[in-house]
């Protein structure tokens, strides 16, 4: 699906907004977050909350929010919520204020442009948002009461902000595409048919195994304690004929590079390959980067790579790395071990997610090797018309065994093959 690898270049073009200058970046759970639910009441609508001073702002959008500037979307504000509410999703029965399925559509954390109290005041909110779905800067403005109406309601619209992640047309319409959760993967209907997760709003939610926090390692199921771990085999596809086509899949286009399992431990970084070398003294933008990640420590799984004009991965010749340095980026792939939690047990879909966060202010040296999930076969087939290696097709739910197999598939598009050794020999990763 081409609207998909657009997605996923969009997202690798992505500049991000400035960090002010100084070593103490923020914990990653320490960012204000936003959220977006898709609930079906009465009448179906998406609830947008941003964080704030301890509540989350709160507006419905009965369409739901596009990604077209010239859509401006109307969004009711509605009460503060709570922010255990972020993580809800499940059923609020019926009779209850809301009563109806919630999902979490969107989640991730937003970057006010100026004095958000003074611009929700004011009526003109802008901001960042670094989701999944939505991402780049938005504007929430309130239109004018119509005179001789008393009600309460006050009404604003959303507005995607020209940049590189606006679209038009029917790429403007995430809600369509992307209407699953990002917690869970499922749609509304199933949400509602779980029943696993019941909301009482006397007495908060009531069942069912609480959704993971935004950043934190140990709200997600199959995370546990442990030390950063000193050995790890890195996990490597298994080769198959075609990308799996349902549904639980992540798709990641093939990279050519250099494999590094890259350690963080209190600012010190460790940059290991395939034959035990460490990568980071010849790649020292990279490696100042990963000490500056706002974590303590962390293990990722990533490959240095070139990319040339048309986005083909290449691996970087390590005794050039000198002269080629500001060529060279890290895309982090997974994402084994984080502030004390190993996260080898829990499940891919999980670990991505906290590494996008942990990521979502790195400089441009360090980037979050993104996938779409389902659509394999369309997404084989442009990564290959594009003249890609190929893709990795990814179990979401896989653990991080290491070795080879473990729920991982490499598709080679065959074009890609020839061409990939017609412009630099043999890839470093090539198994
Ligand atoms: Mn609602």
């Amino acid at each position: 699906m081409p609207a998909d690898l657009e997605k996923y270049r969009a997202k690798r073009n992505f500049r991000r907004t400035p960090e002010p200058a100084g070593g103490s970046a923020p914990r990653v759970s320490d960012r204000p977050q936003f959220v977006v639910q898709k609930h079906d009441a009465r009448r179906l609508h998406y609830d947008f909350r941003l964080e704030h001073d301890g509540v989350l702002w709160s507006w419905a959008i009965p369409k739901g929010p596009s990604l077209d500037p010239r859509e401006k979307r109307l969004a009711v504000r509605t009460e503060d919520h709570p922010l255990e509410y972020a993580t809800f999703e499940g059923v609020i029965p019926e009779g209850e204020y809301g009563g109806g399925a919630v999902l979490v559509w969107d989640r991730g954390h937003w970057v006010p442009k100026g004095d958000p109290s003074e611009g929700l005041a004011q009526g003109k909110l802008e901001f960042t948002l670094h989701g999944e779905k939505l991402r780049g800067r938005w504007a929430l403005v309130r239109l004018a009461r119509r005179t001789g109406r008393r009600d309460d309601k006050e009404n604003w619209l959303l507005i995607k902000q020209r940049d590189a992640a606006a679209r038009s047309g029917n790429a403007a319409e995430i809600v369509d595409a992307r209407p699953e959760s990002v917690l869970t993967g499922r749609r509304i209907e199933g949400v509602a048919e779980d029943r696993d997760r019941v909301w009482s709003s006397d007495t908060g939610e009531s069942g069912g195994p609480p959704a993971p926090e935004v950043g934190r390692p140990d709200t997600i199921p199959g995370a546990r304690r442990g030390a950063l771990p000193r050995r790890q085999t890195v996990q490597r596809p298994e080769t198959a004929d075609e990308a799996p086509d349902g549904p639980g899949w992540l798709h990641e286009p093939e990279l050519r590079g250099l494999r590094l399992l890259c350690r963080v431990d209190r600012g010190k970084v460790a940059m290991r390959g395939a034959e035990g070398q460490d990568a980071a003294r010849r790649l020292p933008d990279i490696a100042s980067a990963l000490a500056a990640l706002p974590c303590s420590t962390a293990l990722i799984d990533g490959f240095a790579v070139v990319f040339d004009k048309q986005g083909h991965s290449e691996a970087p010749s390590l005794e050039e790395a000198e002269t080629a340095a500001e060529r060279i980026v890290l895309v982090a792939i997974d994402l084994l071990h984080l502030d004390g939690w190993d996260l080898r047990g829990a499940a891919l879909r999980a670990r991505k997610e906290l590494l996008r966060l942990l990521l979502s202010e790195a400089p441009p040296q360090l980037r979050y090797g993104d996938h779409v999930e389902g659509h394999g076969a369309d997404f084989f087939r442009e990564a290959c018309r594009l003249g890609l290696a190929g893709v990795v097709s990814k179990q979401a739910d896989a653990k991080y065994r290491g070795g080879r197999g473990g729920g991982w598939l490499r598709v080679p598009c065959r074009q890609g093959r020839r061409a990939a050794r017609r412009s630099r020999g043999l890839a470093a990763d090539e198994p």
